[in-house]
């Protein structure tokens, strides 16, 4: 990353960081990851808001970017699921903070898109996968991890399963007319729920394309 980029990741590092605190390696993370890679229109890349991306979806805001990966506690983990990869960019950050991240993108042209910068970026560590993201990605389960970042009505049982005991998932959640970001940690054949910010994801939807 030349020193302009890395100079504009930082002060938007620190823009999030007036308005929500980060941990020292989420901060870090948001400095390392080069955002022009993830944001087609590069006037963009550096505002606090969500941008469109190919297929028709978006890239998150790093606002929620960052609310998400806090609410995860991915710091050290050995493995994270993403259901949604996107762009990549929230695979991205997650792969500064644990060792392993595994991305599911049901559209085919954007997991392409995605598995190249990975490459390109040399992030090794973010394997990402052509698939249905409500079969989870059964080869690496279980995860210490597992985001979503699309929103559902609820999480779909294969997922639960796939996740840990002790483990964290944050999904976006529907009822009735608004998403709120939600916290679910798996306590045996428990899941406890932790429902926090109001956000706005498309959707969790049915098969690949
Ligand atoms: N994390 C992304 C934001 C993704 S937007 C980023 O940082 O850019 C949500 C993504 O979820 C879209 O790309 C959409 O295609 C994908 N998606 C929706 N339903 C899905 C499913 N069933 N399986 C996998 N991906 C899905």
């Amino acid at each position: 990353m030349d020193s302009l980029e890395q100079a504009k990741c930082q002060k938007m590092a620190d823009d999030i960081a007036d308005i929500m605190p980060l941990t020292p390696m989420i901060y870090k993370a948001f400095c390392q990851i080069p955002r022009t890679h993830f944001v087609p229109v590069s006037i963009y890349a550096f505002k606090l808001d969500a941008h469109p991306i190919a297929g028709n979806q978006w890239i998150s805001s790093p606002l929620t970017v960052a609310k998400m990966t806090l609410a995860l506690e991915a710091e050290n983990c050995d493995n994270v699921l993403e259901i949604g990869c996107g762009s990549g960019y929230q695979a991205a950050i997650l792969s500064k903070l644990a060792h392993r991240v595994f991305s599911v993108e049901r559209i085919e042209t954007l997991a392409n898109d995605a598995k190249s910068k990975m490459r390109q970026l040399g992030f090794n560590n973010v394997n990402i996968r052509h698939d249905d993201g409500n079969v989870g990605w059964k080869s690496y389960a279980p995860y210490d991890r597992i985001i979503l970042s699309c929103a559902c009505d609820e999480i779909p049982k294969r997922l639960i399963d796939q996740l840990k005991d002790g483990g964290i998932l944050v999904a976006p959640i529907k009822n009735s007319h608004k998403q709120s970001i939600t916290k679910f940690i798996k306590k045996g054949s428990n899941l406890e729920q932790i429902t926090l910010d109001e956000c706005e994801f498309v959707p969790l939807l049915e098969g690949r394309e």
